[in-house]
């Protein structure tokens, strides 16, 4: 099938999670963060993020850069990308819902930091996390480009595993036991595996 409907799904996709985001990192601007763990890695990290889930797709959407990597797309692909996308784009408005004046980019507690039992984190400590992957999948099927399509699941991967352990041992600093039995409750980011 054509590249565009890839390439416009993609598009629109990005655009929505930039929606999804956008009240948050406005409301996130206007409270005090109390503690943060916001160092050069941090930064690096999220900028490599920001590069394979924004940056990328926009040039190969854009610009006739990286067509030199496309190859044909499949309306399975397509079909399977689509919905991926789609319910990681759900995951990502909940979590953002549930987590909502506790939510920021950078590992930071926050004024008046609650900690967020409920709705999505009732199974699972990291939703937003399989949010974000859920797309990184989505992303690998709709885009039929060699350097786009693994761009953000890749950056991603690499965010998550360095990220996970000094989050938690965060949360565990700031909430202590509270944290520590809803770690017992729960798994990382697959409800009930891991
Ligand atoms: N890892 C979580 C949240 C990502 S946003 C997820 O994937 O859903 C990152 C910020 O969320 C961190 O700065 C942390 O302070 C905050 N956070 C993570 N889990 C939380 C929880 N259960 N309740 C409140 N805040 C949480």
């Amino acid at each position: 099938m054509n590249i565009w409907f890839g390439k416009i799904t993609l598009l629109v996709g990005i655009a929505l999670a930039a929606a999804i985001r956008a009240p948050h990192g406005k409301r996130r601007s206007k409270i005090r963060r109390i503690e943060t763990r916001k160092g050069k890695l941090e930064i690096a990290l999220l900028s490599l993020a920001w590069l394979g889930s924004v940056i990328l797709p926009a040039l190969w959407v854009l610009t006739p850069f990286l067509s030199f990597a496309d190859y044909p797309l499949y309306p399975g692909s397509f079909g399977a990308g689509t919905v991926f996308f789609s319910l990681g784009l759900w995951m990502f408005y909940r979590s953002h819902a549930d987590l909502s004046t506790n939510w920021s980019l950078s590992l930071d507690i926050l004024e008046n930091h609650t900690l967020i039992t409920t709705g999505l984190y009732k199974d699972i400590r990291h939703p937003m996390y399989t949010a974000i992957v859920l797309q990184g999948i989505g992303q690998a099927l709709i885009a039929s480009n060699w350097v786009v399509g693994p761009s953000n699941l890749c950056a991603f991967m690499l965010l998550f595993f360095l990220r996970l352990r000094p989050e938690e041992r965060m949360m565990l600093q700031h909430f202590g036991a509270d944290y520590e039995a809803y770690m017992r409750k729960t798994k990382r980011i697959i409800p009930g595996i891991w």
